[in-house]
């Protein structure tokens, strides 16, 4: 037993170390950019995490805030021997200060090398965040609905709003004066597939074309059924780009991969969350998270000998990004593109 401490209450094990000897080692390319990722040092939560909440959704009770010393630490952990850079953002949330979080998050990014994503309000003024813009290593903007108000009884209060409702034109207009980077997350339960998501997708691209957008989590296309709703209607626009974070489905992957191109798709973790053990399982439009901590979510839980097989997250997705990517036959160069070179040329357009 060699545990090193990971994240929250994840360890980093012989497992794990065996697993990336296994499947990643000798795969993985020497650069990782991870393009989808959380940093937020934790004393900027201002609400504190409620026992009620706990219970409410899986992803509040694994979803502890990050600092960045603790995500470098994290890195060098889960990809050893490679060479890490990472575009990072806060927990797009009220529950923290997010102006105390991007100040420290961008002195963080100078010191380390990273680049950034503004965490931004749709109320700002334009002053507001060309302020933000105007840092340097800051790519662009991380918007998400639950910036538009804070409801502390409920996650989904604006989860049926428009695009434009939390991303309103005036921010749209200066993004695409400065060529900026937009990660969105798209919103409504029948996730990117539902047609004001396409359309409003489609009218960002066609009125403001200088913005890079990239769709988070291949539009949150989690499931099967939800990635073939979805992405073959965005598939025809080359300058549009997601990233494959917090994806597990080996399935999605490749389809994403054949729908898209390897060129429009950037590696990304999702992390801290995916530090977490174990597995998940897909029926239809759903999937059930597994995972070796009693959890309140994790009620229906594997036998013994199927748990201490778990291994991060993270790494399961890897390893269906890898088979993916084997069964497509793509090439080093296409691999590598996902795993740094699309990054590396969005960022030199964003940056
Ligand atoms: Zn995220």
């Amino acid at each position: 037993m060699n545990d090193v401490p990971l994240h929250h209450v994840w360890q980093y094990t012989d497992v794990d170390r065996a697993f990336w000897r296994e499947h990643l080692e000798d795969w993985l390319p020497g650069r990782i950019f991870d393009a989808h990722t959380h940093v937020n040092e934790p004393e900027y939560r201002i609400e504190e995490m409620t026992e009620q909440r706990r219970r409410q959704y899986w992803v509040n009770e694994v979803g502890e805030p990050i600092g960045a010393a603790a995500a470098q630490r994290c890195f060098q952990t889960v990809f050893p021997g490679r060479e890490f850079s990472c575009l990072a953002f806060g927990h797009p949330s009220l529950e923290y200060d997010i102006e105390a979080g991007n100040a420290a998050l961008q002195a963080e990014c100078v010191r380390r090398g990273w680049y950034r994503l503004a965490v931004v309000r749709p109320q700002w003024s334009a002053e507001r965040l060309a302020r933000e813009l105007d840092l340097p290593r800051v790519l662009g903007v991380k918007v998400y609905y639950a910036m538009i108000g804070h409801d502390a009884t409920s996650r989904d209060k604006y989860l049926e709003a428009d695009i434009f409702d939390f991303l309103p034109h005036l921010p749209l207009e200066l993004l695409d004066q400065r060529h900026a980077w937009l990660t969105l997350h798209v919103p409504k339960a029948d996730r990117l597939g539902h047609p004001r998501n396409i359309s409003q997708i489609k009218q960002i691209r066609r009125e403001y074309p200088n913005i890079v957008v990239v769709i988070a989590h291949l539009g949150r296309s989690y499931t099967m059924p939800h990635a073939r709703e979805s992405l073959p209607q965005l598939a025809d626009d080359e300058g549009l780009y997601f990233d494959n974070s917090a994806v597990l489905n080996p399935d999605v992957h490749r389809y994403a991969l054949e729908t898209l191109g390897p060129a429009r798709i950037l590696f990304g973790t999702d992390n801290p969350i995916f530090y977490m053990r174990g597995r998940r399982q897909w029926h239809g439009r759903t999937y059930v998270n597994r995972t070796d901590y009693p959890f309140h979510f994790n009620s229906r839980r594997e036998p013994p000998e199927v748990e201490s097989r778990y291994t991060l997250f993270m790494y399961e997705a890897l390893r269906a990004i890898r088979r993916a990517c084997d069964e497509l036959g793509l090439s080093r160069s296409q691999v590598e593109a996902i795993f740094h070179g699309n990054a590396d040329r969005l960022i030199c357009k964003a940056g």
